[in-house]
């Protein structure tokens, strides 16, 4: 087996290690986190490995990368889209992916419904909030979260499973925390078709203190696959 393989076995072996530990410091023991590789960047085989290692949740920002590198994809793992989706690009991908957790607008989710419905299939989706208010980062703010969840939980052919963010890169933890109660409050509230199932939240920088605050998907890139190749 190459080096690069090694490596990726080594750091899932870590990732899994410290996920262990936080749940038994910070959470029930019968919750699981589900680990996500991203895969920007990352060729095929190298994915490949990671899901021969038993990784069954695979993350892609960009809809071309992602077309360009599909077919060649080991198929028993899911695709979630997580990078920002325009409306127009949302046609190459319904038919492949198993969630977009990436919805920040209504006329995303409306168009998300309309091509699902063509399809035949009722798509799963989080609704992503802009926690930390940063203008760089795609996302609702917390305030718009309950028009946009009420709006998506009217569309028949999607299914809001749950909430995703990207909380600013600082080392406080003050944006998880304010995640976890914006998750909690909207689950409490058990708002009419919506599930609040999913929290997907936490990188590689982040994802122990994200599980500490409620995660239970966390999305994995350097982490995994060591730095990424930007050509
Ligand atoms: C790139 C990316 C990740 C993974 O980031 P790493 O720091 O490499 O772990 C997670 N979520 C989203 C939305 C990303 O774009």
């Amino acid at each position: 087996m190459n080096n690069e393989f090694r490596e990726i076995d080594e750091n899932l072996k870590e990732i899994r290690f410290n996920i262990a530990e936080t749940v038994a410091k910070y959470r029930s023991q019968d919750e699981k986190i589900r680990i996500m590789a991203v895969t920007k960047t990352v060729p095929p085989e190298k994915v490949n490995h990671a899901v021969s290692l038993g990784i069954d949740l695979l993350g892609e920002n960009r809809v071309q990368e992602y077309l360009s590198k599909k077919d060649e994809y080991d198929s028993s793992a899911e695709v979630h889209i997580i990078g920002h989706l325009q409306t127009n690009k949302v046609k190459y991908i319904i038919g492949s992916v198993a969630m977009i957790q990436s919805v920040d607008s209504i006329r995303l989710a409306e168009e998300i419904n309309r091509l699902a419905a063509k399809n035949g299939k009722i798509m799963d989706v989080l609704c992503e909030v802009n926690i930390g208010g940063e203008e760089s980062k795609s996302g609702v703010a917390p305030d718009s979260l309950n028009e946009l969840l009420q709006g998506a939980a009217r569309l028949e052919n999607i299914r809001v499973c749950g909430l995703m963010t990207i909380p600013p890169p600082t080392d406080s933890d003050v944006y998880l925390a304010r995640m976890q109660e914006l998750f909690m409050s909207v689950k409490e509230s058990r708002p009419d078709g919506i599930n609040m199932d999913i929290l997907s939240m936490g990188m590689t920088h982040d994802y122990e203190r994200a599980v500490k605050y409620g995660s239970n998907l966390v999305r994995i890139g350097t982490g995994l696959f060591g730095a990424r190749n930007y050509k």
